[in-house]
């Protein structure tokens, strides 16, 4: 279903591919997917103390295709989703002290200045162009999350591709080297939808399944875990070492794969979380 050519064998190692989204405090937005700056900044800490060596998206997707090298031992890819401007301001700095790699997938109709591209309401404050460039220019990858964060999964043909191309460009033009990596919004994809995320050239593309890179996997469907507000650091060490998934990570994985319909028919009625 999903294309053979992107089917790669397993890596060697687990590789626990965690997704976040707003650094920020409960005082500052009632996101459950917020994480506050004391916890991942412990959670970072902790990553770092037990050995884990942070790699980009790009970079593990390149190793998956026998093109870079091998993983390390203690492998993890953090990631961020929708481009919030706490990134660069308490995130960035964290990263860089600890000297850690990481991937933001920016939604590029929300960023700070996306003049003409501007598109729909932004979840709260996001980054600029020039924050953009600033974390590119630090070491961190920087993804397409789509242009204004649809569930592609319901797209016609030419809107989807028009999602996935202007992305792309956009985010190219402004830095100047080439963008292979994309985040479905609310992790949502479908065949056809990979299909053309392959043909806009992106090189892998990451999804929400909740549970951990092992086993074979497709480039165009990596899994993730989420990190939200409710994560302990005890649930956060037991997810990043895979020696369980706790209930709630289950509860998203059902949400998440599949039920287009249902979704469909929320949709039509108008109650979309925009959370993811
Ligand atoms: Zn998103």
């Amino acid at each position: 279903m999903t294309g053979g050519a992107s089917m790669t064998p397993a890596p060697r190692r687990r590789v626990p591919i965690l997704m976040y989204h707003a650094i920020a405090p409960a005082s500052e937005t009632s996101s459950r997917l917020a994480v506050s700056p004391e916890a991942f900044a412990e959670q970072i800490a902790y990553l770092h103390e037990t050995g884990f060596e942070a790699l980009t998206a790009a970079h593990l997707a390149e190793i998956m295709a026998g093109r870079a090298g091998r993983l390390p031992d203690r492998p993890v890819v953090l990631t961020f989703d929708d481009g919030f401007e706490d990134f660069h301001g308490r995130a960035l700095p964290v990263l860089d002290g600890h000297g850690y790699a990481a991937t933001v997938f920016v939604t590029t109709g929300w960023v700070q200045d996306a003049g003409p591209h501007a598109a729909g309401r932004r979840p709260g404050p996001m980054l600029s162009w020039s924050q953009i460039a600033e974390t590119a220019q630090a070491g961190m990858e920087v993804g397409a999350h789509s242009w204004q964060h649809p569930q592609l999964d319901q797209l016609r043909g030419n809107v989807l591709r028009e999602e996935l191309y202007a992305s792309k460009a956009h985010l190219e033009d402004r830095l100047g080297v080439p963008v292979p990596g994309l985040a479905y919004p609310f992790g949502y994809s479908n065949a056809r939808v990979r299909q053309m995320a392959r043909d806009a050239g992106y090189g892998y593309a990451c999804a929400v399944s909740n549970t951990t890179l092992n086993g074979h996997a497709d480039l165009l469907a990596l899994p993730r875990l989420t990190v939200r507000r409710s994560t302990s650091l005890r649930t956060f060490r037991d997810v990043v070492h895979g020696r369980r998934v706790p209930a709630i990570f289950l509860k998203d994985r059902a949400l998440t794969n599949g039920y287009a319909i249902a979704r469909r028919a929320r949709a039509t009625v108008g109650g979309v979380s925009r959370d993811q």
